[in-house]
């Protein structure tokens, strides 16, 4: 079927944070389920070229595809639905598209043409629409628009919508999340607030298929009758989205509304099978794991103001609860503050005693850092498992070369650009978009190849040679103090077999001490947890008997 690809514009309502990008990734599980090939495209409405130069407290993860591309953690629910990976064509921005017209326009590719806006912008957008589509050969593709109705930023896409609509209205369907606020003092959910965002969006040309209805319970019968009339949406095609405690249980819930079959039904297409046995019951065995692992995340990028925001780690979450859920096992995750562990040392033992295993994540730049230094070195003593991920292993490298290997002041150059021990330093390609200043994109980013020695716990917990594993740094371990630190009894387990940049580093007599400069969290899937996290919580659920 494949010939004639649809589309399925998902669009916000309200205000953002509602689960526009799990609205997404659910529908296309389902059509996955149905035997579709479905994929899902994000456009972000920043002028950021990629979301790789993105503060994360404020965008959140930034996560990045096999194929390097430095995109928005939406990407990973994509991947972690669909257990299928999302190529970077499927991920652009504002700044993206604007950037390709206005590069075509100097290359004088427009013959002359006055460029404007419209239709410049949204005939690339639609240009890239279609060849994602194709590229991917699916019958249906989500496309999840950043924003919501109504602001100014995401018209333009909203415009690539309307006029692919026009050409093609038999193969386009629009679907709203939004938000029924219920103000306590009110005691009653309110539909205004959505039939306003459905006026926003009609004024874009654009009348929506389906309102999926995002509150604290379902959507009761008197509103849903009043939306429809209000908003000119059939009542059934009003999908109640009560929130829940696991956003795997989202899927299970639109077909509970039969979202897929009516999507099918509005394309002309019938229900040929279904198969949501797998995703059934890893989500059960989500809801009923009730016995605890206590996993501690070392990191910085979680405080704003009187919140804790945890959508800078998301995808190092998601991996921990997908093997956690393997062992029956319901995660609890502790945030613990590295800046706290440099003004307070005490509260390091104080808190990492309670928990069964550290993770110490990616992270860039000077602050928290030697808190971070500190907790590694506490877990390597205390034998507690360890897992250190791109940043996370760089450190772990700087405390093993300090404190092991009488490296004195060893550090990363990232940190201290005049360290006598540079464990962990920029090689001279990278030193030179740094020295050009021209920075965005530039990192080591994407799949790249790594080759596990044997004996050691990362070919154990792989079972194979080789292995690719996505990346996203600019600073190496640095080779020519590699001798001297393996006498020293650090164990370089994964090397590149091109490059000889080392990837994963660990250490004997150790129940688990594991640090990668790739990052596994964007491989892992519920239904397949990722190999790693496999082995750190089992290590974790052994080292606490
Ligand atoms: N700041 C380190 C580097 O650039 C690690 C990056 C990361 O953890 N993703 O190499």
């Amino acid at each position: 079927m494949a010939s004639n690809p649809r589309f399925i514009f998902v669009i916000g309502g309200v205000m953002s944070g509602i689960g526009k990008g799990i609205a997404s990734a659910s529908t296309a599980r389902i059509l996955k389920s149905k035997g579709y090939r479905t994929t899902c495209i994000k456009i972000d409405p920043y002028l950021n070229v990629d979301a790789g130069t993105m503060n994360p407290i404020e965008h959140g993860e930034v996560f990045v595809t096999e194929d390097g591309k430095e995109t928005d953690q939406d990407i990973g629910n994509y991947e972690r639905f669909l257990d299928e990976d999302v190529p970077s064509l499927n991920y652009m921005t504002s700044g993206s598209v604007y950037l390709s017209v206005i590069e075509r326009e100097r290359a004088l590719k427009y013959d002359g043409a006055c460029v404007q806006i419209v239709p410049h912008i949204p005939e690339e957008v639609i240009r890239r629409l279609n060849l994602a589509a194709k590229k991917s050969k699916a019958d249906f593709v989500l496309v999840e628009v950043g924003g919501t109705a109504g602001e100014y930023e995401n018209l333009v896409f909203l415009e690539a919508a309307r006029m692919m609509h026009l050409k093609s209205p038999k193969s386009i369907l629009f679907m709203l999340i939004s938000y029924f606020p219920i103000p306590s003092k009110i005691g009653e959910m309110k539909t205004k607030p959505t039939q306003h965002a459905v006026r926003a969006l009609n004024s874009a040309g654009i009348q929506p298929d389906f309102i999926i209805a995002r509150s604290l319970i379902p959507l009761d019968e008197p509103r849903k009758k009043k939306l429809s009339v209000f908003c000119n949406v059939n009542a059934d095609d009003i999908i109640s989205a009560p929130d829940i405690d696991n956003i795997y249980q989202v899927p299970i819930n639109f077909e509970k509304e039969k979202l897929g079959a009516k999507i099918l039904k509005k394309f002309g297409l019938r229900e040929s099978k279904e198969d949501m046995r797998e995703w059934g019951k890893m989500v059960k065995r989500a809801l009923f794991s009730k016995k605890e692992v206590k996993i501690g995340i070392v990191g910085k990028y979680f405080g704003t103001g009187k919140f804790t925001l945890s959508d800078s780690y998301i995808s190092v979450i998601e991996a921990v609860k997908h093997s956690a859920w393997h062992f029956g096992r319901n995660p609890k995750i502790f945030w613990l503050d590295a800046e706290l562990y440099e003004r307070n040392p005490e509260k390091i033992k104080e808190e990492l005693s309670q928990i069964d295993g550290i993770i110490v994540p990616g992270g860039f730049g000077s602050r928290g850092v030697e808190g971070k230094i500190k907790a590694i070195s506490y877990a390597r003593k205390i034998k507690k498992p360890f897992l250190g991920l791109c940043y996370g292993m760089q450190l772990a490298v700087v405390e093993f070369a300090r404190n092991v290997a009488g490296m004195n002041g060893a550090n990363s150059t990232e940190v201290n650009s005049k360290t006598k021990y540079p464990v962990i330093d920029l090689m001279a390609e990278q030193k030179e978009k740094v020295f050009s200043g021209n920075m965005g994109g530039t990192m080591r980013l994407g799949a790249y190849g790594c080759r596990l020695k044997d004996k050691t716990i990362a070919k154990r917990a792989y079972g194979t040679r080789t292995i690719h594993e996505r990346h996203r740094h600019r600073y190496e371990f640095n080779n020519a103090l590699q001798n001297i630190l393996e006498s020293k009894g650090l164990v370089v387990s994964g090397v590149n077999p091109e490059s000889g940049l080392v990837e994963i580093v660990e250490l004997k007599d150790h129940p688990f001490f594991v640090g990668t400069q790739f990052h596994p969290e964007f491989k892992s899937r519920p239904l397949h947890p990722h190999p790693l996290f496999h082995e750190f919580i089992k290590a974790c659920l052994s080292s606490r008997k």
